[in-house]
């Protein structure tokens, strides 16, 4: 009998006549929760047949490309529906994301909330139907005569630039798609599907073409995922860096300044103060020094440094002075470049870690601006270290202690680390010594493994001036965020020309780290106003203390203790307000303030405080000394909850 070898991932075998469906293949080996297979490495349909030996992998929604499938096959769904209600819309473009999927649709008029939740409804009725979902490939006069008559313009328009003279569609009952694919088997296996919301967006998302409804939607394979779903929705919602930047009064972004320019307010600019402090403090202990370098610089610096090939459409336009251009920076390393190179340095001196707060701003078209996460000024935790070659392991490996250390402060302990690596097959796509390159990736690579850092290796993803190694966090919701970045310049010490007298009394090039932890302090505060939806841990509250006088003649000894706790070194306010003690403690609940100190006669009397805390409520009266050494010793060790 004619048959073929299918391979798979554990190593073993199966033989089937030659045409098996991969359907049966999946069936054969007890897959049922398949939605479509990798053969060879290429998404496939599960309907189509083995004709040749081949590895296969069946993808399940857990898997990131089985899941987009799920999504792409629901776009299919949500424009069949669209179409049964709204025969005359005319369908764009329908790709799955992140999370979920859309469909671009003109119905010639922005759609309703009633629309949604009928598109929704059908959407449920055709996936219940459980409609076979098949490939259909069509010669090209065929798909376009078809697209004419339906008067589908848009699916027109994209038949241009498909140069093929046989188009693949997907049919689903009576609707047909033109699709790559591949999809799903059928249309039952999508058992939840939620309509989010719609939006206009642009044809080819050019302002001059037609104004289209973006919808979308979410769907799961289990009813039970798509409640668990909506709750996280819900609860990232509620912590909302906008919203609870603007309740809690910590940062604006005001219209009449410019979009994304941020306004640090002073309840968020003390966040700021106290993240930067302990940041000062871990790289004083390592041996940093710190430097404050100009906003501005010569035209020609941002040449040297190769930013005007490589990165000026993300640079602000340039300043004349006195006959001179400049230009405002969209980052540091040039400028500690300078720093090194004012002077000769000796090996002796290496490594040199120069580290910055250092504000650069970028273009972002306005567009893609998102409260504190996408920003035109950027405040970077900046630092670069000058070392020699032989040094980078042991760099590396105390930036990587250090990024540990730091995160963990702010209850950030799992995470994920790629480290990026030069592309084999093209040598050529990058820049420096292959030898030093070899050296580094070893380097980066020893130290991962001496800090027993878990981590994946990313082949091809090296910038073309060296290898990085990106930590990425998760926060309170499971949001992974890309905080640390750690990477290697064989460039720039070039371009500049950097030098170190050796031992030998010989020149010698240094290598040069860039490196940031937090990444950026705007995009960080956003990302932490979240993580703690608003209620900063002791050592970063804004406000630590705020004192409660139940009646007037309580007052005085209130603002007493407010200037005491004030000496003591903590943030403390009192409320003077004629309300009921209730009330004041809900407005300092409101406000996310840790430490409430309730003070009536009894209190005035025998110098204590009764202290109630922000989560573990009433925690009864005490000397007021104590409660201060208490709330000085949570600071001190910067407790994370
Ligand atoms: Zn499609
Ligand atoms: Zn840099």
């Amino acid at each position: 009998m004619d048959e073929v070898v299918v391979r798979f991932a554990d190593g073993s075998e199966l033989r089937v006549p030659r045409g098996t469906t991969l359907a049966e293949v999946a069936r054969a080996r007890g897959e049922s929760q398949a939605l479509v297979a990798l053969v060879d490495g290429v998404p496939t349909d599960l309907s189509a047949r083995l004709e040749r030996d081949a590895t296969v992998r069946f993808l399940r929604f857990e898997d990131p490309q089985g899941r987009s499938v799920f999504w792409h096959s629901s776009a299919h769904l949500l424009a069949q529906a669209v179409k049964e209600l709204f025969p005359h819309a005319k369908l764009a473009i329908g790709p799955p994301i992140e999370d979920g999927f859309y469909y671009d649709i003109d119905v010639g008029r922005p759609l309703e909330p009633e629309d949604l939740q009928r598109i929704e409804e059908r959407m449920r009725e055709l996936a219940a139907r459980d409609q076979t979902i098949e490939r259909v490939e069509l010669p090209r006069a065929e798909a376009v005569r078809r697209y004419q008559e339906a008067g589908e313009r848009y699916k027109l328009e994209l038949l241009e630039a498909i140069p093929d003279e046989r188009v693949s569609f997907y049919r689903q009952d009576g609707f047909w798609d033109m699709c790559r694919g591949p999809h799903l088997p059928r249309t039952g296996l999508i058992r939840a599907v939620k309509v989010l919301g719609s939006s206009g967006a642009y044809w080819r998302g050019d302002e001059r073409r037609e104004m289209l409804q973006r919808v979308y939607g979410i769907s799961f394979p289990d009813p039970a995922q798509l409640e668990a779903y909506l709750q996280r929705l819900e609860e990232a919602r509620r912590r909302d860096h906008r919203r609870l930047g603007r309740e809690l009064d910590l940062f604006s972004i005001e219209e009449s300044v410019g979009p994304g320019l941020v306004l640090w307010h002073p309840r968020g600019a003390v966040v700021r103060r106290c993240i930067e402090e302990f940041l000062r403090e871990e790289l004083d202990r390592r041996g940093y020094a710190w430097v404050y370098t100009p906003h501005v610089a010569r035209e020609a610096l941002w040449e040297q440094s190769g930013h005007l090939s490589w990165y000026r459409d993300n640079m602000f336009s340039g300043i004349e002075i006195e006959g001179q251009r400049y230009l405002v920076k969209p980052m540091n390393c040039p400028f500690h470049i300078a720093v090194y190179a004012s002077r000769t340095r000796s090996y002796r001196e290496l490594p040199v870690r120069l580290a910055e707060f250092g504000t650069v701003y970028r273009y972002e078209r306005s567009g893609v601006l998102h409260g504190l996460l996408r920003v035109r000024m950027i405040t970077q935790d900046d630092a670069h270290i000058f070392c020699a070659p032989h040094q980078i392991e042991d760099e590396i490996c105390g930036l990587l202690d250090l990024a540990f250390r730091v995160h963990r402060a702010f209850g950030f302990s799992s995470y994920e680390v790629t480290l990026s690596l030069r592309d084999p097959a093209t040598p050529d796509k990058y820049a420096g010594d292959p030898e030093v390159w070899e050296r580094a990736e070893a380097a980066l690579e020893a130290a991962l493994r001496r800090e027993g850092v878990a981590y994946t290796r990313a082949p091809g993803e090296a910038n073309f001036y060296g290898p990085k190694i990106d930590v990425y966090f998760f926060d309170a919701l499971g949001r992974k965020w890309q905080l640390t970045t750690v990477q290697l310049d064989f460039v720039l010490p070039e371009r500049f020309g950097l030098e170190y007298v050796g031992e030998d009394n010989r020149p010698h090039r240094p290598v040069m780290v860039h490196r940031a932890i937090l990444g950026s302090l705007e995009r960080f505060f956003g990302i932490l106003i979240e993580h703690y939806a608003g209620a900063f841990p002791l050592w970063l509250a804004p406000e630590q203390v705020r004192v409660l006088p139940v009646a007037d003649r309580h007052a005085a000894y209130a603002q007493d203790v407010r200037d005491r706790l004030r000496a003591a070194g903590l943030r403390a306010e009192s409320d003077l307000r004629a309300e009921k003690v209730t009330k004041k403690v809900r407005d300092a609940q409101v406000w996310k303030v840790p430490y409430m100190l309730v003070v009536g006669d009894r209190e005035a009397e025998g110098g204590t405080v009764s202290v109630r805390h922000r989560t573990a409520g009433d925690l009864g009266p005490m000397p007021l000394e104590a409660f201060i050494q208490r709330a000085r010793a949570e600071v001190t060790s910067r407790t994370a909850s």
